[in-house]
């Protein structure tokens, strides 16, 4: 018996070795993507309910990673969340949906926001407020189609989030809560922080038309969000029955795979982008 245990606990030290050995060396891979211009973006557009014009988009990131292929986010983030790579990942990310975004109000595109995601390291840099200043500035795109994305687990300590917010706040941007609804963090961040919009998170709007919960807590959110004087957005609308529900709820915008998945830059500019008019 103890020999048997033995062998089970050796193979799995082995598994735990490689399993660290891909993450080290994943990590090691990350460290030279961004010089070697690894890294993309995605953009995926949002939508007015009211009108059906498409109102704005969010940049996405993905890893052409030179061995293992085509990487989502979820696979490289977190790792980039750990390692602190997420610090000058994030940038490169603001810098590129600012750059875009600028090519194509200067190419005679109807301007439009572009959502940033931040991630924590990013919030809690001192100094963050003043890199997105110097961005905008170096790229010359108007803060007003910046919007930057938070999550609750931000808002967590409520006066160093004030700071920070406050001072993004203060160039301009727009500041959004995402995945709302999914953090631990109390309601009591809405009535103090300088925030402009609540996306609801897609695991409430995936199950809106077969449980009542997540209908009530839909219908919940959109109107508080009303009385708040904030918008609203609901992620993840894959269906037109979801949409229905979502445009009876008086919910301004949407964002899913029913309107289109993330697409590329380009994409995007022959797809979504219209033209100005004259
Ligand atoms: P998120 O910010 O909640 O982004 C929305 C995610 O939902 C995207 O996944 C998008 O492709 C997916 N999605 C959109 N519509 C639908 C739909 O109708 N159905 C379903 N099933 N999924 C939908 P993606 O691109 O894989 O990104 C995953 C997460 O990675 C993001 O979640 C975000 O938290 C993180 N992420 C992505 N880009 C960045 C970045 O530049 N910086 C940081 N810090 N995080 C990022
Ligand atoms: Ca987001
Ligand atoms: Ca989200
Ligand atoms: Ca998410």
């Amino acid at each position: 018996h103890a020999k048997e245990h033995d062998q089970i606990f050796i193979r799995y030290t082995e598994a735990m070795k490689k399993r660290t050995q891909s993450r080290v060396e994943l990590e090691n891979d990350m460290r030279k993507a961004l010089e070697r211009d690894e890294f993309f973006l995605e953009y995926q557009p949002q939508f007015s309910l009211l009108t059906g014009k498409m109102v704005g988009m969010e940049a996405l990131v993905r890893w052409n990673h030179p061995k293992r292929g085509l990487l989502p986010p979820n696979d490289f983030i977190p790792l980039a969340e750990d390692s602190g790579l997420i610090v000058p990942l994030g940038e490169w990310v603001l810098k590129t949906a600012c750059e875009h975004n600028r090519k194509w109000q200067l190419d005679g595109y109807e301007p439009v926001c572009v959502s940033v995601n931040l991630s924590m390291r990013q919030f809690r840099q001192y100094n963050l407020a003043d890199k997105v200043d110097a961005i905008l500035r170096e790229v010359g795109l108007d803060a007003k189609y910046l919007e930057l994305e938070v999550t609750e687990s931000m808002t967590f300590d409520i006066d160093t989030a004030l700071n920070q917010l406050q001072s993004l706040k203060r160039l301009g941007v727009h500041i959004s809560i995402d995945d709302f609804g999914t953090g631990y963090s109390s309601l009591n961040y809405l009535k103090s922080l300088p925030i402009d919009r609540l996306k609801i998170d897609r695991s409430f709007v995936k199950e809106v038309m077969l449980d009542g919960n997540d209908a009530a807590i839909v219908s919940t959110i959109t109107t508080m969000a009303h009385h708040l004087k904030l918008k609203v957005t609901a992620e993840g609308v894959e269906s037109e029955e979801q949409l229905e529900f979502l445009k009876g709820q008086n919910c301004h915008e949407g964002q899913g795979y029913l309107f289109s998945k993330p697409v590329p830059a380009r994409v995007l500019e022959s797809q979504f982008l219209s033209r100005l008019a004259g």
